[in-house]
Order: C-alpha cells, then structure tokens, then sequence
C-alpha cells in the first residue's frame, strides 16, 4: 500500500538527497496511529530537467503501523505508481493530447519519451476519462470549486475536472506550489493512469489523502 504526499520539491531536489530525504510523517490512515520509518527502497525516475538520458533513483521510505502491522511506502507526489516518467511529463502529454492540440506523436516528442509510452498512457487515461471526471468533479464541488457541466468528450471532461478540483484546492494552504498533476497523483493515490485503480474520491473518502504537512508558504 502506498500513501502520496504531496512533495512540493523538485524531483532533482529529491533525487539529490538520497536517503537523508525530508518527508513528513502521516498517521495511521487506518487507526490513525502515528507512523513509525521502517527502512525504503530505492525506484528509478525519470524526469525532463535531469541530466540527459539519465534515469536516477530516488528513495522511497517506507512507515509502518504497530498497531495495524501494515507498512506503507510514501511516494512523493511526482511519482505515479509503477511508471518511470514523473506526474508533470505524463500530464503535460495527456493535457494536450486529450485536449485536442495535438497527436500523441509530437506530444511525446516534446516530452522527450518514446511514441508508444506516450500512447499507452494516453489509451489509459482516455479509458478511465469518464470515472476521473465524475470523482474530480465531485471532489472540486466538495472543495468548493464549481460544478462543472461535462463537455461532451470523456478525456476532455477528466482534463477540465482535474483543473476544477486543482483550482479549488489551490486556494487552500499548500497546495498551489504542488501543481496540478502531482496534486491529481495526491489525490489518486498515484493511480491517475494505472490500471486497476479505484475511483480518486474512494481514497479521498478513505483518507489516504494527505494534505501538504506542514502547510507551506503560499
Ligand atoms: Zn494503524
């Protein structure tokens, strides 16, 4: 199980320091016990911005309950789960892929990430498009954002529910520095584009999400 904090560093600034990494501690999300670090691992990115081609590892520590004997990893927010590319390079190709400025082609070129990892995201995205956008419309309504009519295309409702949800939780302590995709991965548990994954306002309802601790300058 993973719980997604909202890292609002950037990922070379992750990367750089290794183990001695600063996250925060989150409670139980069953018991609400607090947390104790139980050792990490150590998972590859990759990032735009880092050096070319290089594809660096970054640490994942891990926290356990003593009272549930679960542990979870904490991935910080740029990391979907089980995808190299960082949330910011997947969702600048499903921003302008799904919302119509352009193919997939010169979407991934512009990314720096192979056609058809491009395309197998896309695929994911666009299949999961109208379950995301009615859990982050709902959720944007719940934060207090606007409701939002879903425009006719799947893909293009998920995109402009993302942006609704972000926009109202923007508003609120921390969360603007974060952005808007590694605030949809918060929210999603890093799931925005996996393939078995439960519904973004399910994780919410559950508490799995995290808002940003301690709450940063604005
Ligand atoms: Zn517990």
């Amino acid at each position: 199980m993973a719980i997604v904090w909202p890292c609002p560093l950037p990922a070379d600034a992750y990367v750089a320091a290794g183990r001695k990494v600063e996250v925060p501690r989150p409670a139980c999300p069953s018991c609400g016990e607090s947390l104790v670090f139980w050792s990490g691992y150590w998972r590859h990115i990759r990032a735009g911005g880092l050096a070319d081609g290089r594809c660096p590892k970054i640490f994942v520590p891990r926290v356990r309950c003593s009272l549930c004997r679960v542990s979870h990893a904490l991935l910080p927010a740029f990391v979907l789960a089980w995808r190299l590319d960082v949330a910011e390079t997947v969702g600048a190709v499903l921003g302008q892929v799904a919302g119509g400025a352009c193919g997939v082609r010169p979407a991934a070129a512009r990314a720096g990430v192979p056609h058809t990892t491009a395309r197998g995201w896309v695929r994911r995205f666009g299949a999961r498009a109208g379950e995301l956008g009615v859990a982050f419309a709902a959720l944007a309504v719940d934060l207090g954002g606007e409701a939002i009519c879903p425009p006719a295309e799947a893909g293009r409702f998920a995109l402009t529910a993302i942006g609704a949800v972000f926009g109202a939780a923007a508003g609120l302590p921390g969360w603007q520095v974060v952005g808007r995709w590694r605030f949809a991965s918060s929210v999603s548990g890093g799931r925005l584009i996996a393939a078995n994954a439960t519904s973004p306002f399910l994780i919410v309802g559950s508490r799995r999400f995290m808002p940003p601790v301690p709450p940063l300058p604005a």
